[in-house]
């Protein structure tokens, strides 16, 4: 569905996005994640068409449209901040796209309300924006989007400004939808969970670059970087002669102190509760790091701060992350 080839962007001369090459599937849901300035945006703005590329092409439904304007490609945007037209009902935000395409008026009318349906705002079409809570003026935005019936909606962090809750009961919504539009979603967010939970394949960027492309599975099972490792779940760095390896805190194996099976030793600094395991956080005897295991709650109360342990490992839970 959407080709990326090589492309690069330059700013004033400066790399912000170093060369990248990605085929995005048709009706997949793909992620781009990284932290703030690593180029996120930058990406959905080239596919989008409101930012040339330095270099490269980029194909959209098997089209090379690479010097092709914004408006004329069949895709959608919705951002964090909803740009909603503050004079318009809900009904007319969701009707505007669709009237300047010049549709007939049975067919407006029949897309606005299968929008309204499907992103539950039946009971909203007459207001306007400032009557209605972030949630609602972001599933607004949705529906425009939608109404459109784009091959492609690109997300620039949708979900970003809303508070904990609402935004994991729009995660759900929004996974839903896509799933049974069958549209090619192209996410752009910070937040890891947020990616692992929705994303059919994930890009973790990072300074401009592309430091893994996986499902989710892949790279929590299989980090390929130490950014990739650490930046997505919390990890445990060891280093080794040959260079730096990962074992996540639930494939860490509490020892005897002395055990002979134990890899590293190290005494227990803090015992943190979170609900559904506990978290041992120890210092290692031998390297000037700290180290998290997971828990189960049955074996919390074997444990004291202060206590002296042996810790092991799987050699199959041990990722190699390179040098
Ligand atoms: P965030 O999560 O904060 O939105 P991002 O990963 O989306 O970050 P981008 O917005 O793509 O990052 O920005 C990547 C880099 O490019 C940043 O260093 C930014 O300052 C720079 N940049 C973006 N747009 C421009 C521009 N029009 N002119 C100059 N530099 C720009």
């Amino acid at each position: 569905m959407i080709e990326l080839v090589q492309i690069t962007k330059q700013f004033q001369g400066q790399t912000v996005v170093q060369p990248l090459s990605l085929s995005i599937r048709e009706g997949e849901f793909l992620t781009l994640l990284g932290p703030s300035g690593c180029g996120k945006t930058t990406i959905l703005r080239m596919i989008a068409g409101f930012e040339n590329p330095t270099e490269g092409q980029i194909w959209l439904a098997g089209q090379d449209v690479t010097q092709q304007p914004a408006n004329q490609r069949d895709l959608n945007l919705v951002f964090q901040h909803y740009a909603l037209f503050p004079h318009m009902t809900v009904a007319d935000n969701i009707a505007f796209g669709l009237k300047m395409k010049k549709l007939s008026k049975s067919e407006i009318k029949k897309r606005v309300d299968e929008a309204v349906a499907m992103t539950q705002l039946a009971a909203f079409t007459g207001r306007y924006p400032h009557q209605l809570s972030g949630g609602q003026q972001q599933r607004v935005a949705i529906a425009r989007a939608i109404a459109n019936k784009p091959k492609v909606l690109l997300l620039d962090e949708p979900l970003g400004a809303l508070d904990l809750q609402l935004r994991k009961s729009l995660q759900s919504e929004l996974k839903h939808l896509q799933r049974t539009l069958g549209i090619t979603f192209v996410y752009v967010t910070h937040d890891q969970e947020e990616a692992m939970m929705l994303s059919d394949r994930i890009v973790i960027m990072n300074g401009g670059r592309v430091e893994q492309i996986g499902t989710p599975r892949e790279i929590y099972a299989s980090p390929k970087t130490l950014f990739a490792a650490t930046f997505v779940g919390e990890n445990n760095i060891f280093s080794a002669p040959e260079g730096l390896f990962a074992v996540r805190p639930e494939k860490l194996i509490p020892l005897p102190q002395g055990d002979s099976r134990a890899r590293r030793a190290g005494v227990i600094q803090d015992i943190q509760y979170l609900g559904n395991v506990h978290k041992l956080v120890v210092q290692l005897d031998q390297e000037p790091m700290k180290v998290t295991l997971a828990l189960d709650l049955s074996q919390e109360h074997l444990y004291d701060i202060g206590d002296s342990i042996g810790l092991s490992w799987n050699d199959a839970d041990q990722v190699v992350i390179g040098p």
